[in-house]
């Protein structure tokens, strides 16, 4: 019987990648439709392994998966998986750490470039027919070099922003409890306490994995330590920052500006007030995004199914704890 790869739910234009990888070793590509219960849970009953986009994969999804031995994400995080109801019934989670890491911490730096530099609004007033002297912006805009950038979460994103921002003359700062010093230091960080960071930070850009313990790491508490016209930064995941906080600090003008590329939901709503707060640009979750991130992305999520189907253990097991109750019964 042919190994069976479900996609649980993808927007991609076409799935060439995965069928470059998958096809020739007689693997057949089923895509569920995610929004019909009945077809999605047939789908996933004859699942071999799943590759997952957006929708959450929580403990129902998992009971409907009863052959399953590995889900993989497309994509660094892994947050919209139930990772330990997967633990639990035996099936390995993997994701792809590293196809966009120069597009993700480029992004960032963008956006603190053009929150700083206030290009939104001499964009806006030009168009509009104004010509506005540069000092007439409020606040006004202080040179960046010799300023600091605070980094929350030093790992690959992190690092390459770190690498980026030093030539630009920011000193730069990081808070990562699972980093060393010496670690910080060959990125070109100073390792310090998180209150340290938001205190000495002109930019704060945020790049953890969202989890319990990063659940509005940047909440109302910290925003208020923060400078009065420092700039925050998020392309890691919405809920890591508390965007009604924010929007508030923004709003009473206790923070200089924002630049977002990541919305505890998203779409952002049409309503939410991060949609009228100034200095801020939004972004819509594409600070992944290049033509050849996203075939990497493809390739390697697919080859990770691959792996599998060969009765490897995926290249990036995020539940290792899994091994000694995996479906997979592993060569490795
Ligand atoms: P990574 O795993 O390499 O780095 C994450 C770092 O965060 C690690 O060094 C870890 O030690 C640190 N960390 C964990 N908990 C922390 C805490 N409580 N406080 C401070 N630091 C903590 O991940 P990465 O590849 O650098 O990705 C970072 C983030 O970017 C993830 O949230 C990922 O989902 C997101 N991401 C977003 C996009 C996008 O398009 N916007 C694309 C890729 C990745």
């Amino acid at each position: 019987m042919a190994f069976v790869c479900v996609i649980t739910d993808h927007n991609y234009a076409s799935l060439d990648p995965e069928e470059r990888v998958l096809r020739p070793l007689g693997i057949r590509i089923v895509v569920a439709d995610s929004k019909d219960p009945e077809r999605r849970r047939a789908a996933l009953a004859q699942a071999d392994a799943v590759l997952s986009q957006l929708v959450p994969i929580d403990a129902g999804v998992i009971r409907e998966m009863p052959r399953c031995l590995a889900i993989v994400r497309y994509g660094v995080g892994f947050d919209s998986v139930d990772v330990a109801a997967a633990t639990d019934a035996g099936i390995c989670v993997a994701n792809v750490p590293d196809y966009g890491t120069q597009e993700v911490a480029l992004h960032a730096l963008t956006l603190l470039l053009v929150v700083h530099r206030r290009i939104a609004h001499y964009d806006v007033e030009v168009r509009r027919g104004g010509w506005p002297r540069g000092p007439e912006v409020r606040p006004p805009i202080h040179r960046l070099s010799g300023r600091t950038l605070g980094i929350i979460g030093l790992g690959r994103i992190g690092k390459a922003l770190a690498g980026y921002a030093a030539p630009l003359g920011l000193h730069v700062l990081a808070y990562d409890p699972y980093v060393t010093r010496g670690a910080a230091m060959n990125a070109g960080a100073v390792l310090v306490d998180y209150q340290t960071l938001l205190r000495q930070s002109d930019f704060v850009s945020c790049h953890t994995p969202l989890n319990e313990a990063t659940r509005h790491l940047l909440g109302e508490p910290e925003l208020r330590l923060m400078k009065r016209d420092a700039i925050v930064v998020n392309t890691s995941r919405g809920p890591v920052v508390d965007t009604i906080a924010l929007a508030a600090a923004l709003r009473d003008g206790r923070l200089g500006g924002a630049g977002l590329d990541v919305f505890e939901d998203e779409p952002l709503p049409a309503d939410h007030p991060l949609r009228s707060t100034a200095n801020t640009i939004l972004t819509p979750h594409v600070a992944w995004y290049s033509e050849e991130a996203q075939e990497t992305l493809k390739r390697s999520a697919a080859e990770e199914v691959a792996r599998v189907a060969r009765g490897e253990w995926p290249r990036s097991v995020v539940n290792p704890e899994v091994r000694s109750k995996a479906r997979l019964r592993a060569r490795a």
